[in-house]
């Protein structure tokens, strides 16, 4: 586990060399590093984030104290901390523990998504502190005033609330109260001592799986509907790359650098006609449309739409064989990638290629790579002929 500013600094460097191949300078980075380490379904480049990968190490430290007890850490853990108070009782603002520990303890409201007490007699769990319901610890669940409200004290066990015909509870004055007899008169007790069970989704889990729990807590965010537009198998990660930042619109098109205060001229340097954008680049442009036109013309008598939006519904709704509708997305990638090299041409030095060459490229690119993935995998073949005829 890793301090938190050292987890920033870190993460400043990896930025700085992603975005600039140099650990030196972190800025102009076109999406932020947290936007990056989101999976890519959702959106993101699949980067480990560091962060929640250093919640996933401190979530193993806490299995390890309930599920290897004949780890000297463990033995050491419970017998200096945990002989007189259970883990969930502990103050995390106590500066007598160590560093570990109270980063462990302010872990405890991820751990109880996954750790569950089973009660069996009840004497080795704490009724207020131990995650034994599915309310969570019940001094969460009913506040401070739970105590005085139940009649029972801060530091009793499960035990302690049961005779030997069963439970021994003070009659249910509230709605929450109510709740949590319906679900304790569920229990079954025995003579077994209680035990520690770790779950996923319900699912009691036999080891500690670090990618299963990394996922689950990870920030919840939407799959993207343009995933596998970009992900493809057919692919050139260069290309890929260019969409991907096309569609969260990162590049410095020229309205984005005149909004950021820039002063330049706004005039799209392919067609001179009008303002540049990611909309007009693909495929409004009149330089860039004719491009994009005959391309799909040799994939598909279907007619691509021009404006950005319908162009990404199109694809992703497109009839198409399998092997055809790859050589589209490898066309439309290579179209983007193009476009945008030659307009990044005209930018920096002022040098310019015709349409027919630009098509030429973007023809050669997707051949070219429908060649290399026959080379590993002779069911490509039906790829590469899209492309071979032309
Ligand atoms: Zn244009």
């Amino acid at each position: 586990m890793l301090p938190k500013q050292v987890i920033r600094r870190i993460n400043t460097i990896c930025s700085a060399y992603f975005w600039h191949g140099s650990p030196e300078t972190a800025k102009g980075a076109k999406v932020a590093w947290d936007s990056l380490s989101v999976p890519k379904q959702k959106g993101g480049l699949g980067l480990r984030n560091l962060l929640s990968w250093n919640d996933t190490c401190g979530l193993k430290l806490i299995w390890l104290l309930y599920f290897r007890a004949g780890s000297i850490w463990v033995a050491w853990m419970r017998n200096k901390y945990l002989s007189h108070s259970t883990f969930w009782a502990l103050n995390e603002k106590n500066y007598r523990f160590s560093w570990m520990l109270r980063k462990l303890l302010k872990l405890r409201s991820k751990a109880y998504y996954f750790l569950k007490i089973k009660i069996g007699n009840g004497d080795d769990t704490f009724f207020w502190w131990d995650p034994w319901t599915p309310f969570g610890p019940l001094i969460h669940y009913f506040g401070t005033n739970g105590p005085t409200l139940l009649g029972i004290p801060l530091f009793s066990t499960v035990k302690d609330q049961t005779t030997s015909t069963g439970w021994n509870l003070s009659p249910a004055r509230s709605e929450k109260q109510t709740l949590l007899y319906a679900y304790i008169t569920t229990i079954n007790l025995s003579l077994s001592s209680d035990k520690a069970v770790w779950m996923i989704d319900e699912v009691t889990q036999r080891s500690f799986c670090s990618r299963n729990v990394w996922n689950k807590i990870r920030d919840p965010k939407p799959l993207v509907p343009w995933y596998q537009l970009v992900w493809h198998k057919a692919r050139i990660p260069k290309h890929a790359f260019t969409v991907w930042l096309f569609i969260l619109n990162r590049n410095p098109t020229l309205d984005r650098l005149v909004r950021w205060g820039c002063d330049v001229e706004k005039t799209c340097l392919l067609c001179g006609e009008e303002e540049e954008s990611r909309d007009h680049l693909f495929f409004q442009c009149s330089y860039s449309a004719g491009i994009w036109k005959n391309i799909v013309a040799i994939l598909t008598p279907l007619v691509a739409p021009s404006h950005w939006e319908s162009t990404i519904i199109w694809l992703n709704s497109a009839s198409l064989s399998k092997d055809t509708f790859l050589a589209l997305l490898q066309a439309w990638h290579a179209c983007i990638y193009e476009v945008w090299s030659e307009r990044n041409r005209r930018y920096h030095s002022g040098k310019t290629l015709p349409p027919s060459s630009v098509y030429r490229n973007v023809l050669n690119a997707c051949t070219n790579r429908a060649q290399s993935l026959v080379l590993h995998n002779p069911d490509r073949l039906s790829l590469l002929r899209c492309w071979e005829s032309h």
